[in-house]
This record gives C-alpha cells, sequence and structure tokens, in this order.
C-alpha cells in the first residue's frame, strides 16, 4: 500500500474471484470461475475487454496446433469453434491462426461475460493492492472516473498481461533478455481501408514486392505480414511496425512505441502501399491499434521457471496444467524480426507451479506474464497457450478458495477436472 492509497477509501464491492485484465488470458479464467458457481469481477482499464486480438486490432488467435499435434484443446477450442462457425477463417499449420474482425471476438466476448453473470468493470485501472503478512491479497485499488476504490476478493488473477498485480503484491520478476534486459520489440497495429481487392496481388506476389525493396530499419519482419481480418472488407490490418529500447511499463515508453510506430505506418502508407502494390493507390489508414501491442514485459517468478529447453525438448510435467506448441518466436530487441526461429514439433506442458508466484497465498497469473525465461516465453504468449493457462487458473480457483492457499490445490485432480471441463455456454448453443 502506498502513501497515495493509504487513506480511507469507499469499497466498491466484494467478490470471490477478481480477474485483473480482460485480455482473453483474463475472460478465459472469468468465465471458468464463474463455470463453477464462484462470483467473478473483471477490471480493465481499456473500454472494451479482449486484449490484444481486439484492442490490439491483432483479430487473431494461434498456437492450437502445429497443423497435426493439437496441444490447445478445452474453452480456447470451443471459442475458437464458435468464431469459425460466426465466419472466421481458420488457417491450419504453423501454430494454426484463426483470423477474424476484432469486433466478432469482443461480442463473443460480451456473450460470455453476460451468459457467466460476470461483472465487468472498464475503464478500471489496478494501480495498487493490500497483502498481509502471510502473502495474503485481500483487496486491490482501483482508479476510475468515480475515484479511488478498493475491491476485495477472496482469489485474485492477475491477467494484466504485465503482471502489474502480482509486482504491486511484492512478487519476483524478471523483465527481457539476459545479457541486457532488453525486450522484443513492441508494435502498434493499423488498418489500412479503402483497398481495391480484386486487384490486390496474391498475398506471395505482395511478400515478393516487399522483401524486393530497400527497407528503411527499423521496421519490422523481413517478409511483409498481414492479418485478413474478414475476406469480405476492403480493409487489411497490417502488423509491421517496430519500436525498439522503448520501456513498456512507463507511459513515456509507452508513448514512444506509440509514436514510432504512428510514423512507421505512414511511412508504409505512403512509400510501399500506394505506390507499389496495385489495389491500394486511394488507400489510407482508418484506424490504429487503441492497445499498444506489447510483446514482453514482466515475467513474474513462480515456483517454477519454465525454460528455454523445456519448449525446445517437448518436456512433460506431473503438474501440467496448459501445452504449447508454438515457435521460440523471439523480436529482435535490436533490429528486425526474421520470424519464428524455431519450430517445435511436440507440445511442451506448463506446469502448475508457472501461475503460483512466489511469496503469495491466493494469487493466478492467467496469461503473458507466467514464470518462463525470455526465450520460454516467446512461444507461451501466444493467445491460445494464454487461454489454456486462464482456463487452468479459473479452474483452480474454487478449491484454492476452499483451501485458503493456491499451493493446496489437488493437482492430480485440478488435470482431470480440466480434462473434463464443460463449458455451459458453448454447450447450450450446441443444443440449438
Ligand atoms: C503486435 C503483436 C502481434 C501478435 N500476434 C499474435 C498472433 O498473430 N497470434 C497470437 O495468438 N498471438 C499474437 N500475439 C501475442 C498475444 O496477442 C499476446 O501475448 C496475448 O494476447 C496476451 O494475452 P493476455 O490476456 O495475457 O494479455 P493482454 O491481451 O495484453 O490483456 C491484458 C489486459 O489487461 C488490461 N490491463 C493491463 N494492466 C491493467 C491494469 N493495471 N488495470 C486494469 N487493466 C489492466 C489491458 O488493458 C488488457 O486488456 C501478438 C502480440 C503482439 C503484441
Amino acid at each position: 500500500m502506498n502513501q497515495l492509497t493509504n487513506c480511507p477509501i469507499e469499497s466498491n464491492g466484494d467478490f470471490d474471484v477478481l480477474v485483473c485484465g480482460a485480455g482473453m488470458g483474463g475472460i478465459t479464467a472469468a468465465c471458468m470461475a464463474a463455470e463453477q458457481g464462484l462470483e467473478v469481477c473483471v477490471l480493465e482499464y481499456f473500454g472494451e475487454p479482449g486484449g490484444i486480438p481486439v484492442n490490439g486490432a491483432l483479430g487473431a488467435i494461434s498456437g492450437f496446433s502445429d497443423g497435426e499435434v493439437v496441444a490447445v484443446a478445452g474453452f480456447p477450442q470451443r471459442f475458437a469453434d464458435e468464431l469459425e462457425r460466426r465466419g472466421a477463417s481458420l488457417i491450419q499449420g504453423g501454430g494454426s491462426n484463426i483470423n477474424l474482425p476484432p469486433s466478432a471476438i469482443s461480442l463473443l466476448v460480451w456473450e460470455l461475460l453476460e451468459f457467466y453473470n460476470i461483472q465487468m468493470r472498464l475503464y478500471t485501472s489496478v494501480i495498487d493492492t493490500e497483502v498481509d503478512a502471510n502473502g495474503r491479497i485481500s483487496s486491490v485499488v482501483t482508479s476510475a472516473k468515480e475515484g479511488l476504490r478498493r475491491v476485495s476478493a477472496k482469489l485474485f488473477i492477475d491477467a494484466t498481461g504485465d503482471g502489474d498485480l502480482a509486482y504491486m503484491a511484492g512478487a519476483p520478476y524478471e523483465i527481457g533478455r539476459p545479457s541486457d534486459g532488453k525486450v522484443m520489440s513492441a508494435s502498434v497495429i493499423f488498418i489500412i481501408g479503402g483497398i481495391d481487392k480484386s486487384r490486390m496481388p496474391e498475398y506471395m506476389e505482395v511478400r515478393r514486392i516487399w522483401k524486393s525493396r530497400p527497407r528503411p530499419v527499423p521496421i519490422d519482419h523481413s517478409v511483409f505480414q498481414f492479418v485478413p481480418h474478414s475476406p469480405q472488407s476492403n480493409e487489411i490490418a497490417v502488423n509491421m511496425t517496430h519500436s525498439l529500447d522503448a520501456d513498456p511499463l512507463i507511459s513515456a515508453g509507452l508513448t514512444k512505441i506509440r509514436r514510432d510506430c504512428m510514423k512507421q505506418a505512414k511511412y508504409l502508407l505512403e512509400e510501399f502501399f500506394r505506390k507499389e502494390i496495385p489495389g491500394y493507390e486511394n488507400a489510407w489508414i482508418s484506424r490504429y491499434a487503441p492497445q499498444v501491442g506489447v510483446r514482453e514485459s514482466r515475467r513474474i517468478m513462480g515456483d517454477y521457471i519454465l525454460t528455454e529447453e523445456d519448449v525446445l525438448e517437448g518436456r512433460r510435467f506431473e503438474d501440467e496444467i496448459a501445452c504449447g506448441i508454438w515457435g521460440i518466436d523471439v523480436h529482435n530487441p535490436d533490429g528486425i524480426h526474421t520470424g519464428v526461429s524455431h519450430y517445435i514439433t511436440k507440445p511442451y506442458g506448463i506446469p502448475y507451479r508457472c501461475i503460483t508466484p512466489r511469496g503469495l497465498s491466493n494469487l493466478f497469473i492467467a496469461g503473458r506474464p507466467i514464470s518462463a525465461d525470455h526465450i520460454a516465453h516467446s512461444s507461451s504468449r501466444i493467445n491460445a497457450t494464454c487461454m489454456a493457462i486462464g482456463e487452468a487458473a479459473g479452474t483452480a480457483a474454487k478449491e484454492a478458495i476452499d483451501r485458503q492457499c493456491t499451493r493446496m490445490v489437488d493437482i492430480p485432480q485440478l488435470k482431470s477436472q480440466l480434462a473434463n471441463n464443460t463449458y455451459s455456454y458453448f454447450n447450450v448453443k450446441d443444443e440449438y
């Protein structure tokens, strides 16, 4: 508790589970906790749930399989199936992607929140927390339109992507690569509208044009990369901007990322797309993602640290609660990203111990900042894996509450529960 919040603050709710952050990790955790009858609230500082796939304008969820071997099933797969039913395109192979407009993802998220009766508080930042001497969090302090408020719960799930709550609660963390602490480059995805798609060359041809021309460093990706949100629309989302040497954990750093990327987007539109790609002559930038695309920030140290070797060797663990199969995908902190540098063919396990931050007894991590080294994190940060981790955290929530400690959860029982989870929302849909 710092000085600012060391004053009487009104309570703004008391829940079984408080999920901080409404990205895909947090949403999945919230739904799975609610599935077990727990009273759940989600706090989110953007005006829309969904995290990077929605507010980062990514419109993609990847990492279910390598095209053959399935690593992630359960809730994330049911979520993807439902999106596919609504028109999303599924690209198998190389990590398997589901692509669609961000608005379709947020619509499904809203439907889930309503179905599960989950309280959602948008435009709300978690800025502090109260922790007792035994490492038990009793509440978080939020900052929103109404001022500072205290929200308490029995169990907390940090799904902020940056490990904000764990950090505020005093958990140890690491950041960046071991040699100098530099993090992967960050991006702002932008949307180009006004494209005549009937004249636009095939993706591979656009790639060839991009590769054959001189590129101003440090624009990201050695190849042209876009996410085809919807085949019907005349828009594409471009994931090519690339900001280096910015601290994603301070506002000045986030502002630098935004400024760098907006300049690069303008350059790309004017000097590449409009001049060199047929069909783009009258294109414009219709919007920039509101959320800065931070690939790496804090990694919260838990009871086990997932390593590069674990990922490369496809190591399995007795207490694994999720799996990943996305390759090693470090966006070079010093320059151009050359793509996934190391594909993996065997799924690796993510131990339960990676989601229990050291020194804290009622906090799980769900999503990007699990306990992993710099290289392992470059794989485990992918959306399907973040959702699988969220599913585990949400499923473990009831027992962690009943036993008053995350470390008292019966892991074999949790694993069997994960294998047999029911998903009321999707099952109801199946009955139509
Ligand atoms: C540019 C880019 C491209 C990517 N491409 C792909 C891809 O093609 N496929 C893929 O699967 N993955 C991709 N990823 C990775 C993936 O999108 C992320 O790692 C993943 O979405 C992380 O999920 P999360 O739920 O942990 O975090 P996030 O999606 O970041 O969600 C965290 C949420 O917490 C909120 N929050 C943060 N701090 C606070 C606070 N203090 N108080 C309240 N709320 C807070 C945020 O607003 C956000 O909504 C990409 C990432 C980036 C940046």
